[in-house]
């Protein structure tokens, strides 16, 4: 027997992986068994160029569990080792600054097994002795038994294997019990090993027998040697990749389409990506990505690897060449990873260029599953956008689809403004905005449908894009208003009229918590609604910002305010304004009167008191200004006084208002009944 110590410079490194690397230790599995797979394939490679002769048989990797022992062991049946090879590939780990790197990767489990080569060492992560136990291919090869019990030095000795081949014998340490059940390396198994190109065999198969569960004498392989991203593309039908998409997410829907990618340079990639459907949540849809080394399993977070938008889609990616071991914000900066990623974003560029392509009505069928998708790309990746507007689309309320640049040629001529902007309108629901919607129809104008999660930040970018464009919600404003044109002509009411008519209409309006309603008169046909009620652009997308962003809360504390536009063109705000010239014609007339000499008088006031400096006014002059204001207000009380006197009067206001309210979802709860009630009184 030989004895000897393991070539680290620090004094002990398995304390350290085990320390560190805790959370991430189960990856000792991965690590053992895809050595051997290595050697395995190398037996293979050997074989093919005829320096091994001998006899292959049957390759198949096994796991076994002994709870007694205390053991897990990988058998192979590779390459295996002589007493120098392991001298040379195990005992001798050379590197330096090794506390440095620790003490900077310790989270990182990945990185510290990749910058050392201690695939083979991460086994100390679970185990408090390792045994391997090889015999080379080589003809007359002896096979020797090393054995490490944790601390840098080892034993070596020559050992009894008829087999070619290496066990690698982990005695599971006290506190990582859990590794010799059989769920738990089942698990594993499934998740790190279940493309691997060698069979991995765990347990037997088992049958129903004799009303039982049984064991069956068959190995229990738990891994697909020939995935599909393996396979050359021409080979494949549709069914075999959906069929691929069940068995990875076998809770999702149906894909959209898929991707098989496969380049030789200048980096080797291959995988199959695949576009899920998706309604809404993006949450839901991340990290579905999983990255493959070899079909070695290896995360299925690839934040850092494909551009964000593209964690939405879902698949596999399989790259030798990606740096799988170092830390993660490393790979940023690789320049393989960023030649991958602009790659990635190329092909799924191209392979939805081409479906727009040839087949415009698959993709318009897909789009309400896809546009999450796109929109999410554009809204996040400028090279992104320069190609995917050429097939975005935009919908519109009645599902007809349109490019950016078909939608633009189709609405330029009709809406255009006076000043040359371009008005898109849009509706973010079709059945509450309904009303808005038709009077825009009977303008001849289309409105847009942007119902979508990610629309709202989608309309603020396609404005800056456009040029001389806005989009505007139907009903942000009555809609000669939105798309302001010169031609039409209008009856103007004069400036007693107006006020008149949103005085009484003022009084009637109710008082609702966080509110406030603004009124106006204006002409908008004897057809359109006698009231429109309409909520600023700008301040509904600043409160829909506020939401989402925690800097924002101070739109979100500012009242709702609404635009109620009377229409004078309408039969019945016409009425109400005769009724009232008949009926308050005097009254106002008086309070007018007395209104127009107390602004002339305060007029003349504040004429006298201007060149004055503040000391040169005398008190008695103050006071007279002061009454003077406050006759004014008295005034202005007074005709508040007469609109609201008349307003109880006249039945047809709570109406109109109560209906207009209850066309924006504002009527609730007492008012409601009330209006149920008087709506009733009015049938005869
Ligand atoms: P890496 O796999 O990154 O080279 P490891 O520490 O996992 O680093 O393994 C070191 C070396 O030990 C391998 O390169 C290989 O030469 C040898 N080795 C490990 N496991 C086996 C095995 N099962 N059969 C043959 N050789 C092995």
């Amino acid at each position: 027997m030989q004895k000897g110590t393991i070539g680290i410079t620090t004094e002990n490194i398995f304390p350290v992986i085990k320390k560190f690397l805790y959370s991430d230790h189960e990856i000792f599995l991965r690590e053992i068994v895809s050595n051997a797979v290595d050697a395995t394939q190398k037996l293979k490679t050997f074989a093919s160029k005829g320096e091994f002769k001998g006899e292959m048989g049957d390759l198949t990797i096994h796991i076994t569990l002994d709870k007694e022992a205390g053991t897990l062991t990988v058998s192979d049946r590779g390459i295996g080792m002589t007493a120098d090879e392991i001298d040379k590939y195990i005992n001798q780990i050379a590197f330096s600054g090794a506390n440095d790197f620790l003490e900077k990767y310790k989270d990182d489990a990945n990185a510290i097994i990749g910058h050392f080569g201690l695939g083979f060492y991460s086994s100390f992560m679970v185990a408090d002795k390792v045994d391997i136990i090889t015999r080379s291919y080589r003809e007359e090869a002896q096979a020797v038994k090393w054995s490490c019990d944790g601390s840098p030095s080892f034993e070596i000795e020559d050992a009894e294997k008829d087999d070619r081949g290496t066990d690698i014998v982990l005695h599971i340490s006290d506190d990582c019990k859990e590794f010799l059940e059989n769920g738990k390396i089942k698990g594993l198994l499934e998740k790190y090993c279940r493309f691997l190109p060698v069979a991995v065999a765990f347990g037997k198969k088992t049958e129903w027998k004799d009303g039982k569960q049984q064991e069956t004498d068959e190995d229990n392989v738990v891994n697909d040697t020939e995935p599909l991203w393996t396979k050359t593309p021409a080979t494949l039908k549709d069914e075999d990749y959906k069929k691929f998409y069940r068995d990875l997410y076998p809770m999702s829907d149906e894909p959209l389409f898929w991707i098989h990618l496969n380049v030789d340079f200048p980096f080797h990639l291959t995988g199959v990506l695949y576009f899920p459907r998706i309604k809404n949540n993006l949450e839901m849809h991340r990290n579905k990505i999983q990255l493959y080394c070899n079909q070695v399993f290896v995360t299925d977070e690839v934040e850092n690897i494909v551009p964000e938008f593209l964690t939405l889609l879902h698949g596999v990616i399989d790259s030798p060449d990606i740096p799988l071991n170092v830390s993660r914000s490393y790979l940023q900066s690789d320049a393989n990873v960023k030649k991958i990623s602009t790659y990635i974003t190329k092909k799924v560029c191209d392979r939805l260029q081409s479906i727009f392509k040839n087949d415009r009505k698959e993709f318009e069928e897909k789009w309400d599953n896809l546009k999450l998708f796109i929109h999410y790309g554009m809204l996040s990746e400028q090279d992104f956008y320069e190609k995917a507007n050429k097939f975005a689309l935009l919908k519109d309320v009645e599902d007809k689809y349109f490019t950016y640049e078909e939608y633009k040629d189709l609405i330029k001529p009709t809406q255009t403004d006076k000043d040359g902007n371009l008005i898109y309108l849009y509706a973010a629901d079709k059945d509450e905005q309904y009303s808005y919607i038709e009077s825009a129809k009977a303008k001849g104008y289309s409105v847009l449908l942007m119902d979508g999660q990610l629309d709202a930040p989608l309309v603020g970018m396609l404005e800056q894009k456009f040029e001389k464009s806005r989009f505007c919600r139907v009903d942000g404003d009555v809609i000669d208003r939105l798309i302001q044109k010169d031609d039409i002509a209008k009856i103007e009411l004069t400036a007693e009229e107006t006020e008149s008519i949103t005085g009484v209409f003022t009084a009637e309006m109710p008082k609702l918590e966080k509110t406030e309603f603004h009124l106006e008169a204006e002409s908008l046909g004897a057809d359109a609604q006698p009231i429109v009620i309409t909520q600023s652009e700008y301040m509904r997308r600043m409160k829909e910002m506020s939401r989402l962003q925690p800097g924002m809360s101070f739109y979100g504390e500012m009242p709702d305010m609404y635009n109620v536009v009377l229409n004078a063109d309408h039969r019945l705000v016409k009425g109400v304004l005769e009724d009232v010239k008949v009926k308050l014609d005097a009254q106002l007339h008086s309070v007018e009167a007395e209104l127009k000499g107390l602004n002339a008088r305060r007029m003349a006031i504040e004429q006298t008191q201007k060149d004055k400096k503040a000391d040169e006014i005398t008190q008695e002059e103050r006071d007279e200004l002061t009454k003077c204001n406050n006759d004014i207000s008295a005034q202005q009380d007074k005709k508040k006084q007469i609109f609201t006197e008349y307003a109880k009067t006249n039945e047809v206001i709570p109406q109109l208002i109560d209906l207009a309210l209850l066309q924006n979802g504002l009527l609730k709860g007492e008012a409601l009944t009330k209006f149920l009630k008087r709506s009733v009184d009015l049938i005869k």
